[in-house]
């Protein structure tokens, strides 16, 4: 039984992050499994050494210890290009030479996550690809129908939710490689889950539509499904949920100033919230 908390270092954790490392540390402890941690770091523009340091000093200071090795995805990047070279030779990925202003204007519908891709480059013949690939940055996607159609029917089973019917297909043909990062969330979060043997992935809720598309890739790349646990998540003073920008709910800040870490983990685990911090609404969303 293994758990995971996978921060990205991108801006400082806050009280949602300590809510989340809380839920899958005492999950793991409870069934005297191993609690894990990852750091999502492939995203090489927003990515912030200085900000690994804080996520360690952060749960620390809370009094969550973790098992083992800190598993860094910078580290696996062979790995993400390993599957991605299989996928493509399973004629399931494309190139994409789109901009973002070029899928509104192409008239993309909003999906689960941003718009639909609507498919222009996956279109595209071998030569034109073939030059544009030569000299102009791109992205690769999977190709969802092909996909979906190798995969066929799919579910997955959420701790609170119950068992789900898998829809990838509402996020459209997904990026799996970012024109300026090796691998998308989607693609390395499935591959990394599988390789650290988490047999549990307790996350917030607002990820919770995304499992529809990890789903597909455990089935593709023929993983191991994990269980699923979405929890609820914090929300500031004006119900929304909690953002990195937020600076007055930041672990950070709270430490610097003195504040008793584990006091306050012992309170979120009875939840029992600081003020100005709320219960986001439970609310599961379907893809
Ligand atoms: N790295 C993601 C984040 O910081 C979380 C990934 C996950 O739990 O699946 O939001």
């Amino acid at each position: 039984m293994r758990t995971r908390f996978a921060p990205s270092p991108n801006g400082a954790l806050h009280l949602g992050h300590a809510y989340a490392a809380l839920r899958a540390h005492d999950l793991a402890r409870q069934m005297s499994g191993a609690f894990l941690l990852r750091i999502e770091d492939i995203d090489g523009v927003r990515s912030r050494p200085d900000l690994v340091e804080a996520i360690f000093a952060d749960l620390r200071w809370l009094g969550l210890h973790w098992d083992g090795e800190v598993l860094f995805q910078s580290t696996r990047l062979a790995a993400y290009e390993a599957a991605l070279a299989d996928l493509r030779a399973r004629g399931l990925l494309y190139p994409c030479f789109c901009t973002r202003s070029q899928i509104a204007t192409a008239g993309a519908q909003p999906g689960p996550e941003g718009l639909v891709y609507p498919g222009t480059c996956r279109a595209l013949g071998e030569d034109e690809r073939a030059r544009r690939m030569a000299d102009e940055p791109h992205a690769w996607r999977l190709d969802m129908a092909a996909a979906k159609a190798q995969a066929g029917a799919l579910s997955w089973h959420d701790q609170e939710a119950g068992e789900q019917a898998a829809r990838p297909d509402h996020f459209g043909d997904v990026v799996l490689a970012r024109k300026d990062a090796p691998a998308s969330y989607h693609l390395a979060v499935t591959l990394d889950d599988a390789h650290q043997q988490i047999s549990h992935v307790v996350r917030g809720a607002d990820l919770f539509a995304a499992t529809h598309v990890h789903r597909l890739l455990q089935a593709l790349f023929d993983l191991p499904v994990p269980i699923y646990h979405h929890h609820r998540l914090l929300a500031g003073a004006d119900g929304r949920k909690l953002a990195k920008s937020e600076g007055a709910a930041a672990l950070a800040s709270l430490r610097e100033a003195g504040a008793d870490g584990p006091a306050l983990l012992e309170n979120l685990r009875k939840a029992m919230l600081p003020s100005g911090i709320s219960w986001g609404e439970p609310s599961y969303s379907r893809p």
